[in-house]
């Protein structure tokens, strides 16, 4: 996830650019540029680290009005976030500027096509690969217009892209492209000046005119007007709608917190985890970011996954899907234990770190720790060139996009996806079976569309929060993949609502808090129909025989369940593993709705940092 922003007009670009990009820092934050016409060419600033430090960069350069330029913040997700490696991009013979806003899942194998055709490449980006590309089409078929050489080149990119092309042969141009990325244009037709962004922010000060583009656009803009064409060169026909949200609640996406945006966008940050990675007509996963170590993974006895908080929940859930599938034999530890104790490791050990930021000072000593005794470093991190994936052997990246939400929502689903490919991978190393890995991604592919379906029952949830808002004790319980997530849900309800909230074994229950329970005392029941579905319904029996109200999380179609709670949430049904992936979500909406309804700052809650950088 990134910001980009274009303009077309009259006027100077420099300072439209920038505080459009200012507009859409929250989006991306690592590195940014601009491309911009100045005598006597077009010219590229590019900076790592936040926009002041390419502000400060652009200071006394001139730029020519009545020209095409495009801007970018970066989020990484190929290459760390240094200058060359911001964008925007270029090719080799300097004709064609452009910044991208997300993957380009082929881009291996284009690139390597173009390094045979003789193209130079100086980022690691997989952007990069598509300025080649155009100049590619060009080279070859010097007499087709500039649209119909993007147009050819973005139907060779497999992946998800929001693009905005500036070529030096017509200068006034903007060539703006969407395929699963957002974009949308905005028209200030008094002024005869067109601005093209990731979304209406950084337009709504310059005009209310806007077209939100459709997967499958191309806008060809000047400031004499604009065209849209899909792929395959078809005239379309736009309408134009007006922007009636302000600039803050189009930050969030429309949403009132960006806590429920983070919640809402997690089926798409599910499809990004899982761009170009899943390979299901052969049952397998393909980690790149693993490639260097996929050998050595062969050789290794067993895992240790180590995080802190959330993301040491989803390293249980990791445990019980590596040793069923993985065939390997695992240990979770929370790193702020493993720094201090002396843990046992050797080469034949792979240890994994967990952790959003990449930055966790608890995670980080232990990742230094288990090093310097030998063992194998992998990272699960969202941040790219951050420490910890610095300093590991190899990992993957979650590419979740920046959180700005300080309680995890959309970091945890996306972990927990990496965790399933790296559990595939493992099994289909060991005894896995192709069958059992074909059925692990084809249920995989589906989880978000059936995520889309659970976030639509918001409003139902709310409903429930609203009639527990003055309850100030819960316990959350599940049990065997879901025992993590009842930890992970009554966490969410602490850290937003404020309100005690427990997480258990529904096993454990009888060994001691049931004795808490009466009709005062709430249970959150996570009870999808899996292999320990028998045994759990018993356990809620034990509640309901106690007079505890029960909320239950449970898989369509079970009828029984009614009988014995107050109230349920039904999610699809989908393999056992994969269920923590949507009984979380209606217990992300649970806290987001009771913090809400209890008037909490829900986006920051109090005492909280969004990275724990400190012991
Ligand atoms: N994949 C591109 C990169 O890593 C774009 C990332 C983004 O959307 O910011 O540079």
């Amino acid at each position: 996830m990134c910001g980009i922003v274009g303009y077309t007009g009259k006027k100077k670009p420099i300072n439209i650019l920038v505080d459009g990009l200012r507009a859409l820092e929250y989006r991306g934050y690592d590195s940014a540029g601009v491309a911009f016409w100045s005598n006597p060419s077009i010219k590229t600033v590019k900076r790592a680290g936040r926009l002041n430090n390419l502000v400060s960069a652009l200071q006394g350069i001139e730029d020519k009005p009545g020209y095409a330029a495009i801007g970018h913040t970066r989020w990484a997700t190929h290459g760390a976030p240094n200058d060359l490696n911001a964008h925007p991009h270029s090719d080799c013979t300097g004709n064609i500027f452009l910044v991208h806003n997300g993957i380009v899942e082929n881009y291996k194998t284009l690139k390597e096509e173009l390094q045979k055709a003789g193209h130079k490449f100086y980022s690691e980006t997989d952007t990069e690969v598509i300025s080649h590309l155009i100049e590619e089409e060009i080279k070859n078929n010097p007499l087709y217009s500039a649209k119909r050489s993007i147009l050819n080149s973005i139907n060779k990119l497999q992946g998800a892209f929001a693009l905005l092309i500036m070529v030096k042969s017509e200068p006034e141009k903007l060539f703006a492209v969407r395929n699963f990325s957002p974009l949308v244009l905005g028209i200030n037709g008094n002024d005869d000046e067109y601005i093209v962004a990731s979304d209406p922010t950084p337009i709504a000060r310059h005009t209310r005119q806007i077209i939100y583009m459709n997967d499958g656009d191309m806008a060809i803009i000047s400031p004499k007007g604009y065209e849209f064409v899909d792929f395959k060169h078809n005239s379309l026909k736009k309408d134009i709608a007006q922007i009636d949200w302000d600039i803050e609640e189009a930050q969030r996406g429309g949403h009132a917190h960006f806590s429920a945006k983070e919640i809402f966008e997690q089926p798409d940050v599910i499809e990004n985890v899982l761009r170009g990675r899943l390979i299901p007509e052969e049952g397998m996963a393909k980690l790149g970011g693993l490639e260097t170590v996929r050998e050595k993974l062969r050789g290794i006895k067993r895992f240790v996954i180590t995080a802190c908080g959330t993301a040491g929940f989803a390293a249980e859930v990791g445990e019980y899907m590596f040793e069923e599938y993985g065939g390997v034999p695992v240990e979770v530890e929370l790193a702020s234990e493993f720094r201090y104790r002396k843990p046992i490791l050797d080469p034949e050990t792979a240890v994994i770190f967990i952790s959003q930021s990449g930055e966790t000072a608890d995670t980080i000593a232990a990742l230094r720790e288990s090093k310097e005794k030998g063992a194998l470093t992998l990272g699960i991190v969202n941040v790219v060139g951050s420490s910890i994936a610095r300093e590991t052997h190899a990992g993957v990246y979650t590419h979740a996009g920046p959180e700005i939400s300080v309680a995890s929502y959309k970091a945890f689903t996306a972990q927990l996806t990496a965790l399933v490919l790296y559990a595939m991978l493992l099994g289909r190393q060991r005894q896995m079976s192709m069958t059992m890995g074909k059925r692990i991604a084809e249920e995989l592919k589906n989880i978000p569309q059936l995520m889309r379906q659970v976030l639509k029952q918001s409003d139902k949830v709310k409903e429930i929060a609203q009639k527990y808002k003055d309850f100030n004790n819960f316990l959350y319980i599940g049990r065997k993949y879901n025992y993590p997530i009842a930890y992970e849900g009554a966490l969410k309800m602490k850290e937003v609502s404020y309100a005690h909230a427990e997480g258990y074994s529904s096993a454990e229950m009888k060994h001691g808090p049931i004795a808490m329970i009466d009709e005062n005392f709430p249970t959150v029941a996570i009870i999808p129909k899996d292999s320990v579905y028998e045994k759990n319904f018993s356990n809620l029996q034990e509640i309901k025989a106690r007079s505890g109200p029960i909320i239950a999380i449970a898989t369509e179609g079970d009828e029984d369940i009614k009988y014995i709670t107050e109230d349920v949430i039904y999610i699809p049904k989908t393999l056992e593993m994969l269920t923590p992936l949507l009984t979380i979500v209606p217990l992300q909406l649970f806290a987001y709705h009771s913090g809400v309804l209890r008037g909490r700052d829900v986006d920051r809650p109090r005492n909280l940092a969004k990275s724990v950088t400190v012991e």
